[in-house]
């Protein structure tokens, strides 16, 4: 018989959670907006209940979710979302009523370490052990994989917030990050655009100057991030990325940037397959949580 397992993306306005083995064998899907979090983990967990009763017993769960989290083993609150600043979600278990609803190991990471994590798996990154995801959206943040093991450290890397350069004559806009202003997320993530030009990123059309503004600032970023952790490969998912045009932008930035001084075949001559988009699309997050809760590349359940 095939070992099932639960997935469960937490996202800021969603969750989504997913019962299968892989995505290619899911056997149920559901999406609950994210409320308090009595509702909504209530919500997830009824559905992996009334799922287990029609599929049978689960092997394992993985939470991929939004943060700042707690992932140090050590720490009392390990599996916690923290300082977050959304309302009524700051110091709320993830873990426990999962594993007590459930009884079964549960494994535990940040939205864009879990996607990182599928599409090493399944999708984008799959035959690396060292590359990048970037959720380019509401916010933006990044995770992944450093000799095919999660990247976590003091807590957990936030390249959302890395601070770049910032030419205020040529874009007099402040930023829109809560602590920093002008972070990346400050400066490039949706908000920031919509802010920026007065109108949501998804209207602005394909010639308009916001987008060679926005693979300016991505780029720089990833020039830093191909600089400090040489990934493999960079997979850059997220609403914003749903905007085609805008990897042909970043390809030709970056390579400009790094001006030919890393010198590796990937970026020299094959950047397109270098920076690409996530094979999971929207799904990353959620494929990310099931490939987490499979406990592939080593990631320990929580005690
Ligand atoms: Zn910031």
């Amino acid at each position: 018989m095939t070992a099932l397992y639960a997935g469960m993306e937490a996202g800021g306005t969603k969750f989504v959670c997913v019962v299968g083995a892989g995505p290619d064998d899911i056997r149920a899907e559901a999406r609950f907006p994210t409320t308090s979090p009595e509702a909504t983990l209530g919500q997830a967990l009824a559905f992996f209940r009334e799922q287990r009763a029609q599929h049978g017993p689960l092997t394992a769960a993985g939470i991929a979710s939004f943060g700042p989290v707690d992932l140090d083993p050590a720490s009392s609150t390990h599996g916690f979302i923290t300082s977050t600043p959304k309302a009524g979600w700051a110091q709320t278990d993830m873990v426990g009523p999962v594993r007590q609803a459930l009884g079964v190991p549960v494994r535990f990471d940040t939205d864009v370490n879990a996607a990182a994590l599928g599409e090493g798996r399944w999708g984008a990154a799959q035959g690396l052990d060292t590359f990048i995801y970037l959720t380019i959206g509401t916010g933006i943040g990044g995770g992944g994989l450093i000799n095919g093991k999660l990247m976590h450290g003091l807590v957990h890397p936030e390249m959302g917030h890395v601070r770049i350069p910032h030419d205020a004559a040529a874009d007099p806009f402040a930023g829109a990050c809560p602590f920093h202003g002008d972070c990346l997320e400050g400066l490039a993530s949706g908000p920031a655009m919509n802010a920026r030009w007065g109108r949501p990123a998804e209207s602005l059309p394909d010639d308009h100057p916001a987008w060679g503004l926005e693979a300016r600032y991505l780029a720089l970023a990833l020039n830093n991030f191909v600089c400090t952790l040489s990934p493999q490969r960079i997979v850059l998912g997220g609403g914003v990325m749903e905007r085609r045009s805008l990897f042909p932008l970043i390809h030709r930035e970056l390579q400009r940037l790094l001006n030919g001084y890393v010198q590796a075949v990937q970026l020299l001559s094959h950047v397109d397959r270098y920076v690409v988009p996530p094979a999971f699309g929207g799904r990353a997050g959620v494929l990310g949580a099931l490939a987490l809760a499979t406990g592939w590349s080593d990631a320990p359940p929580c005690r």
